[in-house]
This record gives structure tokens, sequence and C-alpha cells, in this order.
């Protein structure tokens, strides 16, 4: 299927890695030419360089911490106007609700609920004056159903999910879609590492680990970047105009939900 985006322009925060750069490499595969951000400059420009190698498109690499706001606005200044937006960045850690002080609460929510806002904020005034525009949002399906010991992102996640709720009715009427992702779990840096805190605290090997949690998801295995792309690329997509402020679970039927 033609996307219909070729030599359209896409700011994919996070990613160089994982998730970020499933989207970043499916968006490229469908012709959009990228703004691509990670903190750390090795994976980034082995990741871009991937991808113009592979795809033709151009893609400029931002080295900055999307979470804080000089990163941000260097990410920003670098993207311009884009026509699409993806959000993403590292999630809170995993812990104990009596352990959490209002600092962590803070940084998670700096993380994974006001950096896409802010981001939004200063895109979509561009999108609105185009006439087109996409956001997709890498949320968690802890937003549908609690993860106990992701607790951090539990709350951070849901209270971005409740702007975006109201927001995309907002700007639906310019031709301007958002939604968000839900990804359970997908075989990348950040699955592997929760399952070392399991294989830690329960003192079993990587792969017990991983085999006993796949055992819970009912395709029996982890999703893989390039499937999660994919879904972000359609998304993105010309077809994809009327589905708007959607929650997208992508995760193997895990949860046991009948909506
Ligand atoms: P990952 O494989 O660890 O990759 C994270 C990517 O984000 C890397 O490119 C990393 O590069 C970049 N990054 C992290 N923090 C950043 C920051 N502050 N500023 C800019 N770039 C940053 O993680 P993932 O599995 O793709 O997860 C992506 C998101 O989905 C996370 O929020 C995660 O919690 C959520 N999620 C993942 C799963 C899963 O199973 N994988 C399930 C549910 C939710 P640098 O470290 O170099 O910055």
């Amino acid at each position: 299927m033609d996307l219909g985006i070729r030599g359209k322009s896409a700011l994919v925060c996070a990613g160089s890695k994982g998730l970020g750069r499933g989207c970043a490499e499916a968006l490229a595969a469908a012709g959009v030419d990228l703004i691509l951000n990670a903190r750390g400059t090795e994976a980034l420009e082995a990741t871009a360089a991937a991808i113009r190698a592979a795809y033709k498109v151009s893609v400029v690499t931002v080295a900055a911490d999307i979470t804080s706001d000089a990163g941000r606005a260097q990410v920003l200044e670098a993207a311009g106007a884009v026509d699409i937006l993806v959000t993403n960045a590292g999630g809170p850690p995993p812990g104990v609700w009596s352990d959490w002080q209002r600092e962590d609460f803070i940084k998670a929510l700096d993380a994974n609920m006001l950096t896409p806002i802010a981001l939004m904020t200063a895109l979509l005034p561009g999108m609105i004056d185009a006439g087109w525009g996409r956001v997709i949002n890498i949320t968690s399906q802890s937003v549908k159903a609690p993860i106990a010991q992701l607790g951090l992102s539990n709350a951070a996640r849901t209270g971005l999910t409740g702007y975006v709720a109201g927001t995309a009715r907002q700007v639906a009427p310019h031709g301007v879609t958002i939604n968000n992702l839900l990804p359970g779990i997908h075989d990348t840096d950040r699955a592997a590492a929760l399952d070392a805190g399991v294989m830690k605290a329960e003192g079993i090997s990587a792969d017990e680990a991983r085999a006993r949690r796949a055992a819970t998801i009912p395709a029996r295995r982890y999703g893989t970047a390039a499937e999660f792309g994919a879904a972000c690329a359609f998304l993105c997509s010309v077809h994809a105009g009327f589905i708007v402020g959607q929650n997208i679970l992508l995760d193997g039927g895990a949860t046991n939900a009948t909506i």
C-alpha cells in the first residue's frame, strides 16, 4: 500500500533504538525525510547512516535529551515545521509505591507527559496552518491496564492520554490527527532491562525470565520494532485521517479486555 506521505518530514524523538527506531525506519521506507533524536551520538549516527543508505531519505540528527528544556529547544530548532511528530522518551524505572517521592513523579511527568505536550504545543500550529499533520505518541499498555511496578509510568502516561483525548478533537478540524500507540512487550533494550530486574529478583536466567513473560502473551512472543513501526507509519499515512484520538494497543493480546 502506498502510504501517500513520500516527501513529507517527520521528527522522531528518542529514535536511535527500539520502538522509536522502528517508527523512523517505517516512515523512511514510505519516503519521509527525518529529524532523528536521541541522547547518545554513536547509536544515533549509526541508525541515521543505516536509514539513509537503505531508504535514500534525508536524516538530520540532533543528539539531545528531549526531556530537558535546552534539549527540546535544540531539537525543535533543527526540525522547523514538520508534517509528522513521533513523541517518545525512555520510560521511568520500576519500583514500589511506597518508595516514590514527589521528585520521582515530577521526573516521570516531565519525561512522559509534559515533554510530549511541549512538543505538540510547539509543532501543532504549523500543522494546523498547513492543513495536514500527524502526531503519534508512544505510550504504554499500562494506560489500559496498570503494571503495578511501573506506577510512575502508569501515572504520567495516563495524564498524557487525557490531554490527547481532548486536544485531538480540537485539532482534527484542521486535518491534524493525534493518536497514541500503546506497546505491550516488545523486543528492545527496555524489555531486556525489565527482564534483567525479574532475573535478579527471582534468581532465574535471562532466557527463563523471557520465556515466562512470553507465556503470558497470547501471541506467545515479544513484539518487534518493525511491527510497531509499520503501525506507526500507517497512522501517519493519508489513509488514517479519520482515526482521531485513539489509543491503539500493540500487545499480542496481552491486555485481557473485550474493548
Ligand atoms: P529502548 O529500546 O531503550 O530505546 C530507547 C530510545 O530512546 C533510545 O534510542 C534512547 O537513546 C532514546 N532515549 C531515551 N531517553 C531519551 C531522552 N531523554 N532523550 C532522547 N532520547 C532518549 O526503549 P523502547 O523499548 O524502544 O521504549 C520506548 C518507549 O516505549 C519507552 O518510554 C518505554 O517505556 C515504552 N514502552 C516500551 C515497551 C517495550 O516492551 N519495549 C513496553 C511498553 C512501553 P539514548 O539512550 O542514546 O538517548
